[in-house]
This record gives structure tokens, C-alpha cells and sequence, in this order.
């Protein structure tokens, strides 16, 4: 495995920077942000790691811009030891990046490369969430209630399987939407059947689909 350079760690302070400036404010977000090396995670296109995009990572997925993982991460107003669900474990970038701000992480990923990948990456990286190989349309009822709920795909609907895991006082994000445009959504569980809901602009993700492959 590669390693984490001066280099690197020059040009992802760059990328905090240019978070800043694009309007990410919270420092605990940055600080994460400029810890997990986001170039082992990419393999060939390495070099381009702290370029502020999303890429293309196996099965035809992607790994996420860094600005959309950190402003997704902002609006889940993350406490130390929270209980986080993540839909979309994908490269394992954005758990990496929950972990880094000490919260409990239970990942769940439809795509069974994926899933083994990400489960052989982040162990040797120093993260250590709970995988699960599965279909986040069903959460993971058994380890419910989680005080929040990350969907990384964009979800068509959001799934009331997902809602009823949150605890009460808890919050879900999520990009709402098809095709390739999703608005970035944010819910606050106030009890049993009152949600507070909030819009915050246009996002791109990979469908959030059902089943597992
Ligand atoms: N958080 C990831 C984003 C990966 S893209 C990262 O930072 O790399 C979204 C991921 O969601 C893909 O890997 C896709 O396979 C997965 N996905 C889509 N629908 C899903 C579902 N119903 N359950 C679990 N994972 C899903």
C-alpha cells in the first residue's frame, strides 16, 4: 500500500482550504477532512485524489466530491459517539471521514465487491466500522435506533423503513431524487410522527437501488 506523504498531506490542506472558501464552516468537518487520505482510496487516479471531484471507483460507482461529503457531514450535526447509519458504503471515503469525527458507524453496501473492498481497505487504514453487506432500503433494524442516517445515493423517496430506525430528536440526510439530479435533504425526527424538514440545493449521486448485486 501506498503511503501518506508530506505531499499528500501538503495538497489536502489545500482541499480544506478550498472547502472554506466554497462555504463548509464546520472546523471539526475541515479537521476530519484533512486527516483521511482520500488518495487511498482512488488506486489509479490517485494523483487527482485532492482534486475537488467525484471519480470513478469499481462496479461503476464513484467515489464522492470531497465538498459534497463534507457538507452532507455538516448537516448531520454530528456528536462524539453518535450512533450513524451509513447507506452507500462505497469507496469507504465517507465512513472514514464519520469515523475520523468519533462516531459510531454501521455501513451498509448493496454491491458485494464493494463491500469486501471497502471491509480489506479501512481496517489497515486504522477504521474499524461495522459492515454489512446489504440493501440499505432495509436499514439495520436489529442495531436501531441510530441518532443519525447518511444516505449517500440518490434516493428516489426516503425510505420510512429508514425514518422509523432514527431515534426521536435524530437526523437523516439524504439527496432526494432521480436520474442524476437530487436536492440535498435534511429531517429532524421530532417524535413518532413529526418530522421538520429542509432543503439545501441541487446534488449529483448514483441511484440509490434496490436489492443487492
Ligand atoms: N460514500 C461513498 C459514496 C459511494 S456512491 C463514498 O464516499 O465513496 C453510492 C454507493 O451507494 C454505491 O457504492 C452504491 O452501490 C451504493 N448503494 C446504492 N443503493 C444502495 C442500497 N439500496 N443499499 C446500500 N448501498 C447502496
Amino acid at each position: 500500500m501506498s503511503l501518506d506523504t508530506y505531499q499528500h498531506k501538503g495538497k489536502r490542506q489545500r482541499l480544506v482550504e478550498e472547502l472554506k472558501k466554497k462555504g463548509i464552516v464546520d472546523e471539526s468537518v475541515l479537521a476530519a477532512i484533512g486527516r483521511v487520505p482520500r488518495h487511498l482510496f482512488m488506486e489509479d487516479l490517485e494523483n487527482l485524489a485532492y482534486i475537488d471531484k467525484a471519480y470513478p471507483i469499481s462496479s461503476g460507482q464513484t467515489i464522492s466530491q470531497p465538498y459534497t461529503v463534507a457538507f452532507q457531514t455538516q448537516l448531520l450535526q454530528l456528536k462524539k459517539f453518535d450512533k450513524v447509519l451509513e447507506v452507500g458504503t462505497g469507496s469507504g471515503y465517507q465512513t472514514a471521514v464519520l469515523i475520523e469525527m468519533e462516531a459510531k458507524v454501521y455501513t451498509i453496501e448493496r454491491i458485494h465487491e464493494l463491500h469486501i473492498l471497502a471491509m480489506n481497505l479501512l481496517p489497515k487504514l486504522g477504521y474499524n466500522p461495522h459492515f454489512f453487506y446489504g440493501d440499505g432500503y432495509e436499514g439495520k433494524p436489529t442495531y436501531s435506533p441510530f441518532d443519525k442516517i447518511l444516505i449517500t445515493a440518490g434516493a428516489p423517496i426516503i425510505p420510512t423503513e429508514l425514518l422509523n430506525q432514527l431515534k426521536i430528536g435524530g437526523v437523516l440526510v439524504a439527496p432526494v431524487g432521480e436520474n442524476d439530479k437530487q436536492i440535498m435533504t435534511w429531517i429532524k425526527k421530532i417524535d413518532e410522527v413529526n418530522f421538520e424538514k429542509r432543503t439545501f440545493g441541487n446534488f449529483s449521486f448514483v441511484p440509490m437501488l434496490k436489492g443487492v448485486k
